[in-house]
């Protein structure tokens, strides 16, 4: 674990103007144009960005192309291919004091969490799949004697690569090193408040021996870069993690261009189940309460619906209360610190409009609610909870993306499989209880990609993560996760 004093130390390191990545080199926009990086942790800016337009997304397609085309990375033995990317992740690991910090001077995120989260758990990612490169092989069909069917597995060509700021880093590792390991060259496009720490991670790579054009970042805004990234024609697939709007573009940008394909993660309203017979009501409380408001709330799966069965309904809550209260909000770059900055003052603000909403639709606030250390200047927000949430309300419905917590109470496991389904979302989801046949059925039952059963949150990189319904299609992580960056190819030979 990082040390306060290194902390201390890098939290004041000069970063400067950043530039584009772009064919192994760093290039400003072809506009000359930047963005200012604000933190969130005082409000002030600390970098710039550069402003990348249509224009830097053809350099950047262009020298992925080439690069592909050239073979060097995309037909090389995928043992050298597993020795970069190994290289990568060792240097990712080296690097983690310095881009743990990085990142949450740009997103806030508390630095305990952060450096698990972000370096370590990326470069745990790209370990994975530089291991898993010499292991996935192509097949051979059950043909009649006198024909051979041969199953090539096929790297895509270019892929874009589209993240948000919660986890640019970690979100980033799962479609970077899955599409790298395949063979495929990437065009990342950052979030704009929070772009640093994927350019570095390009410089990384080109320093662990990834050749030039096999990995660029075009920086800039989503409406702008994202946009021409989308709607290019030389783009073979959309690889994203966002917010829901911005996912029906995409795949408007691709219905409108080449017909890329586009896979989405996208938002969640995840509920959180505790039934009367939860093995430790006391443990519920707590691992509850850090499932939605570490982060300041800002986690696609955070479990945002919290429903409650009656019988037990005023000692649990008694429980979160006191979960609650114990996290500490402050400094992100203060290990002593529960839970940071809100990513930025606008969705600050996005935050404190839900809770004005729900107020007015009739929940009642049982805690939170407000703007806090705002002496501080920068973003920071009490962990808030809401109950008597029905169904109808806003804050039943749509994700905050906050520290906002709903509770609903339930008396049967109908009307908790109800309300749990009662979302345009499917994402993530828990369940309390010590009946083994509860939790299957409910496993059975949650419309959602992930489950999880007398715990929150918590999974490593061997199982997939991705939801139903409107929270998208495609899944990151696990083995599986390689197939959305190939693509199979069928040797038909007759054999006389
Ligand atoms: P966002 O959709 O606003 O932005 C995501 C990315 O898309 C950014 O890089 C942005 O620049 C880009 N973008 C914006 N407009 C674009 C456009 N018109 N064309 C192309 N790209 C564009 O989301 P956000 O606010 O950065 O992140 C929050 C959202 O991400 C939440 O909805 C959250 O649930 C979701 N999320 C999902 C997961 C998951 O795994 N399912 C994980 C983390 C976050």
């Amino acid at each position: 674990m990082i040390s306060q004093t290194t902390i201390d130390t890098l939290r004041k390191a000069e970063v400067g103007a950043r530039n584009l990545f772009i064919d192994g080199v760093q290039t400003a926009a072809a506009t000359g144009a930047t963005l200012p990086v604000i933190s969130p942790i005082d409000g002030r800016p600390f970098a710039s960005i550069a402003d990348g337009n249509a224009a830097d997304v053809d350099r950047a397609v262009l020298a992925a192309r080439k690069a592909f085309e050239k073979g060097s990375w995309s037909r090389a033995a995928p043992a050298f291919r597993k020795k970069v990317l190994t290289r990568l992740a060792e240097l990712v690991e080296k690097h983690a004091d310095e881009l743990a910090v990085l990142g949450v001077r740009d997103n806030g995120t508390e630095i305990g969490m952060a450096y698990k989260a972000e370096p370590l758990s990326a470069a745990g990612t790209i370990r994975y799949y530089a291991e898993a490169i010499d292991k996935i092989y192509g097949e051979i069909a059950p043909t009649a004697d006198n024909v051979l069917g041969l199953i090539h597995k096929e790297p895509l060509g270019v892929v874009g690569v589209i993240v948000p700021w919660n986890f640019p880093l970690m979100i980033g590792a799962w479609k970077i090193a899955p599409a790298l390991a395949a063979g495929n060259s990437i065009v990342v496009k950052p979030p704009e408040i929070a772009s640093l720490t994927l350019l570095r991670l390009a410089e990384l790579a080109a320093e662990a021996g990834l050749q030039e054009g096999v990995f660029n970042v075009v920086t800039g805004r989503g409406a702008v870069a994202g946009e021409a990234l989308g709607l290019h024609m030389d783009v073979d697939a959309i690889a994203f993690t966002g917010s829901g709007p911005v996912g029906r573009r995409l795949l408007d940008y691709s219905a409108r261009s080449n017909l890329k394909r586009v896979f989405l993660e996208l938002g969640g309203k995840s509920p959180n189940i505790v039934f009367a017979d939860a093995p430790d009501l006391k443990q519920a409380a707590t691992v509850s309460a850090n499932g939605i408001f570490r982060n300041s709330g800002q986690v696609c799966v955070a479990g945002s619906r919290l429903l409650v069965q009656a019988s037990i309904y005023d000692r649990f809550m008694d429980e979160l209360l006191k979960a609650t209260t114990k996290l500490k909000v402050g400094d992100p770059l203060n290990l002593l610190s529960d839970i940071g900055a809100v990513s930025s003052a606008e969705q600050l603000t996005k935050n404190l409009n839900f809770v004005a909403r729900a107020a007015e639709e009739g929940a009642r606030l049982v805690t939170g609610g407000e703007r806090i250390l705002t002496e501080t200047g920068g973003s920071y927000m009490a962990p808030t909870i809401f109950e008597n949430v029905t169904r109808d309300m806003q804050i039943a419905r749509e994700e905050v993306f906050g520290p906002v917590l709903g509770v609903m109470r339930f008396d049967t496991e109908e009307e908790a499989v109800s309300l749990a389904n009662s979302t345009v979302y499917g994402l993530a989801s828990a369940v309390w209880t010590s009946n083994l046949s509860t939790a299957h059925r409910m496993v059975r039952a949650i419309n959602a990609g992930v489950v999880h059963v007398n715990t929150y949150g918590g999974a490593d990189i061997t199982v997939p993560l991705g939801g139903v319904k409107q929270s998208g299609f495609g899944r990151d992580k696990s083995l599986h996760a390689v197939e959305k960056y190939t693509d199979l190819k069928t040797a038909w030979i007759a054999l006389g």
